[in-house]
């Protein structure tokens, strides 16, 4: 799968990809440079022919991408692979808080017609979607996912759907 030599479209400075940080440029070689450059995020990579690799050069820890002639395998995602047991961490981190807090609603139930009667439901709803939000971001900082970039080049696609004419 990633013998360089069977790939019908090698890695090289005259291509042109998909771009892996915002997933919707395409990255093409730089005039006079030994790089490429993204047409929607900007960002500059670097190639390694040899090894059929991209690294993204202006970013620290520099990101790493194998080239499998169709698609980027993220090289910093190998020692990421989630095992079953991060995700019942994961699982455990988002649905113990409200499910105690629901709990204690149901065991000590708040006086009915009160005006405070509500709360109960309300904190356990909203402690499930901040522990979820976290858990997401944490994510995202984990696959090195641009949330942001990608959101505004998404906006960018909506609002002017012809790319390219900046
Ligand atoms: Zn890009």
């Amino acid at each position: 799968m990633f013998n360089s030599h069977s790939q019908k479209n090698p890695l090289s400075y005259e291509g042109t990809y998909a771009c892996p940080i915002c997933r919707c440029g395409q990255i093409s070689s730089l005039t006079l440079m030994e790089a490429l450059g993204c047409d929607v995020c900007h960002h500059i990579f670097t190639i390694n022919l040899e090894k059929q690799s991209l690294k993204m050069a202006d970013r620290e820890p520099a990101l790493m991408w194998h080239w499998t002639g169709k698609t980027w395998k993220g090289e910093h995602l190998g020692n990421l692979e989630l095992s079953w047991i991060y995700w019942i961490i994961a699982l455990s981190f988002v649905l113990f808080p409200p499910s105690l807090i629901g709990l204690s609603a149901l065991i000590f139930p708040p006086i009915s017609g009160s005006v405070w009667s509500w709360f109960p439901l309300a904190w356990t709803i909203l402690s499930f979607l901040v522990h979820l939000l976290i858990l997401l971001w944490l994510m995202a900082e984990a696959y090195q996912f641009p949330v942001l970039l990608f959101i505004r080049t998404q906006c960018q696609r909506l609002v002017n759907p012809r790319r390219g004419n900046s």
